[in-house]
């Protein structure tokens, strides 16, 4: 069976990222999954790498990754992809993993299908992606014509369903080239997230907007996602009038999310903010205003005041934890 790659999106403790997992899974539709480590933690990530099918883990343990933002990595996959001519190399659609697309695409003259949220295989084997346009408005389905098939894959798009794989660890040698190394990382800083999860990885978005009012009003939002253990997001409108930071805005220049959860609070669901939401599982909306253009997209809408229905959903919340 032909070989595909995955590129392993990690912690570099050897914590493996969930969509690495979603990428194995997909990975799996089209042939043999290997991945590409980058870096130190292949050993103690193997356990969980097999578990989601990987065939071989492909190792560079080099620290020129941690070092050198973005085109080593590109690098490595530009000679796997050399090396190995696989069917097809997946990447994680995170703004690293997009980046590490587009330059694997011009290093290795192949075509790049960005913002995937399904992968299938097409006529002849041949990978197909469905990749959301306009806001969600169309979906389009592509394939690459030309090259080494590369596609990166939004989280939370696949769901991660295990399977067998013996994920031998093959080390590869690797040292960046110059060029590869023209940016250089000076400083690192851990960002305070708290004990919230990730908001591009997590199962369940909690998101505000103006309906809250103002920055005091936007805390019930916070006290809804945590007691839901979910990420907070928020509209541009909420982080424009500086009443959450713009590392949460959930829109098309904000983040992209795609939970099994979304829930929209006070949001309008302007075509802008759907580009970002529209691919969640389930989606709850609540306002008090039944035109909103948000509930053409809900699963389930509440009309009503939200200080009135998010004080009612948190008792029942609390009532059901027990
Ligand atoms: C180039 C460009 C890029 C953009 N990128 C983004 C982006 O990435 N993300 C994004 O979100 N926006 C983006 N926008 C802005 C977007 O067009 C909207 O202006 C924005 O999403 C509106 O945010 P909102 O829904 O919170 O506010 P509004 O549109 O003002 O909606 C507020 C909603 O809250 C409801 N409401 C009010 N009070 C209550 C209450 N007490 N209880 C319940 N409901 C209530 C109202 O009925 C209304 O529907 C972008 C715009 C442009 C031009």
């Amino acid at each position: 069976m032909a070989e595909v790659l995955v590129l392993a999106e990690h912690t570099g403790g050897g914590e493996v990222k969930k969509v690495t997992a979603e990428l194995l899974t997909a990975a799996r539709r089209l042939g043999s999954p290997s991945v590409v480590w980058t870096g130190p933690g292949a050993e103690a990530a193997a356990g969980r790498l097999a578990e989601f099918g990987a065939g071989r883990v492909y190792v560079a343990d080099s620290a020129d990754f941690g070092d050198y933002p973005v085109a080593p990595a590109a690098e490595l996959l530009a000679r796997l992809v050399a090396a190995k001519s696989p069917a097809a190399v997946l990447i994680a659609g995170t703004t690293e993993g997009k980046e590490i697309a587009g330059r694997l695409a011009v290093k290795t003259s192949s075509g790049v299908l960005t913002d995937a949220i399904n992968i299938t295989a097409g006529a002849g084997g041949a990978p197909a992606a469905e990749q959301p346009n306009f806001g969600g408005a169309i979906t389009v389905h592509s394939r690459v014509t030309k090259g080494t098939p590369i596609i990166a894959v939004r989280p939370n798009a696949v769901s991660a369903e295990p399977a067998p794989g013996a994920a031998q660890l093959v080390p590869v040698e690797f040292a960046a080239s110059a060029a590869a190394k023209a940016a250089k990382v000076t400083e690192r800083a851990v960002a305070d997230k708290g004990t919230r999860p990730d908001l591009t990885e997590a199962q369940i978005v909690v998101s505000g907007g103006r309906g809250t009012g103002s920055a005091d009003g936007f805390k019930i939002i916070e006290e809804l996602a945590d007691s839901l253990g979910a990420a907070v997001g928020a509209s541009r409108a909420v982080t424009d009038a500086g009443w959450y930071p713009h590392a949460f805005q959930v829109g098309q220049t904000g983040k992209t999310v795609s939970p099994q959860l979304y829930v929209a609070i006070g949001i309008s669901g302007a075509i802008q903010h759907r580009a970002g939401m529209q691919t969640s599982k389930t989606i709850i909306a609540i306002n008090k205003d039944p035109e909103a253009p948000i509930f053409e997209i809900a699963d389930l809408g509440i009309v009503g005041d939200l200080f009135t229905v998010l004080p009612q959903l948190l008792d029942e919340v609390g009532a059901r934890k027990g």
